[in-house]
C-alpha cells in the first residue's frame, strides 16, 4: 500500500545522491513530491521525469540553499503547486572540510547558510502550509556525535546545530502533531563521499559494517520517519552509520 498516498513533500538538494533516492522513494510511496537544485537543472529533471514516468507527481525548483530568500520562494512554490506541504525533508548540505587555524570566514559563512539557515528558512516557511500531523525530518551526520578525524570541525559543528534544533523545534510542533527528526548518516556513496574516494580506506576502518551505505537505504528511514507508522517519534537523532559511531 502507498502509504504518503495524497500526501505532498518537499526535499531539498535532490537532484543527486541522498536528496534524489528521497525524492524517489516518497513519490513510490505516493506523495508528490517537490525538489529543489542549486546548479543541476539537468539532473533535477531527470529526477522529476523518472518520477513522472512512474506514474508519480513531481516538479523541480531552483534554489541555492545558501540563499534564504530563494529557499523560502521554493517552499512556496511547492505549497502553491501541491495546497500544503505535509512533509518537509532538509537535505541539501555541504561537506565543509578544513583546518580551523585558516578557515576562511566566508567558507564558514556559507557552510552555516546552506547546513544550518537553510533548515530554518524552509521550516519557518513550510510550517505556514503545514497541516497537524505533518512531518518535519533533516540529514544530519553521525559527524554531529563522533567526528574521529582532523579537519572537521566545521562540518560537525553544522550537523550538530540541526541535532539541537531537531529537539527544541520537536517541542513546538508536538501539539500540531508534528514531528520532527533528525536521520544521521555515516558514509553514504555519492559524489560528494565516493565509496571508491581517496578517503574511503580511512572511513572503512571507522565502520563496524565494512561498506558505505548506499542512497537508498536513508531513503528507507526517510520515507518510514514520513509514514503513518513514525507519529510516535519525534525530537530524535538517528543513526543510520553501519556502526561509525558504536
Ligand atoms: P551530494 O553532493 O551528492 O548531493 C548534494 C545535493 O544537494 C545535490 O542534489 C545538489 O544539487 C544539492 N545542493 C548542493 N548544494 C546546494 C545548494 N547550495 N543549494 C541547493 N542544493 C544544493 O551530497 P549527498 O547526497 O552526499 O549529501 C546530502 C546530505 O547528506 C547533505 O546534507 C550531507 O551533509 C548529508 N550527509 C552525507 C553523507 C555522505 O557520506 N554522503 C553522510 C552524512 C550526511 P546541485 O547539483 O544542483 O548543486
Amino acid at each position: 500500500m502507498a502509504t504518503l498516498a495524497g500526501k505532498s513533500a518537499i526535499v531539498t538538494g535532490a537532484s543527486r545522491g541522498i536528496g534524489a533516492a528521497i525524492a524517489k522513494r516518497l513519490a513510490k510511496e505516493g506523495a508528490a513530491v517537490a525538489i529543489t537544485y542549486s546548479s543541476s537543472p539537468d539532473r533535477a529533471q531527470a529526477v522529476v521525469d523518472g518520477i513522472v514516468k512512474d506514474g508519480g507527481k513531481a516538479i523541480a525548483i531552483k534554489a541555492d540553499a545558501a540563499d534564504q530568500a530563494a529557499v523560502r520562494e521554493a517552499v512556496q512554490k511547492a505549497a502553491k503547486e501541491f495546497g500544503k506541504i505535509d512533509i518537509l525533508v532538509n537535505n541539501a548540505g555541504v561537506l565543509a572540510l578544513g583546518t580551523i587555524a585558516d578557515y576562511p570566514a566566508d567558507d564558514f559563512e556559507r557552510a552555516l547558510s546552506i547546513n544550518v539557515k537553510s533548515v530554518f528558512t524552509a521550516v519557518q516557511e513550510a510550517l505556514r502550509h503545514m497541516p497537524d500531523g505533518g512531518r518535519i525530518i533533516t540529514i544530519g551526520s553521525v559527524n554531529s556525535e563522533r567526528m574521529p578525524f582532523q579537519g572537521g570541525s566545521i562540518y560537525a559543528l553544522t550537523k550538530g546545530a540541526v541535532a539541537s534544533f531537531t529537539k527544541g523545534l520537536a517541542r513546538d510542533l508536538g501539539e500540531r502533531k508534528i514531528t520532527v527528526n533528525n536521520i544521521q548518516p555515516g558514509p553514504v556513496d555519492t559524489e560528494a563521499n565516493p565509496a571508491s574516494g581517496a578517503f574511503a580506506e580511512v572511513m572503512l576502518g571507522l565502520l563496524a559494517m565494512k561498506r558505505y551505505a548506499h542512497a537508498d537505504e536513508i531513503a528507507a528511514m526517510t520515507a518510514y520517519l514520513a509514514g503513518p507508522e513514525a507519529g510516535y517519534i519525534t525530537g530524535a537523532s538517528l543513526l543510520i552509520d553501519g556502526g561509525f559511531a558504536a
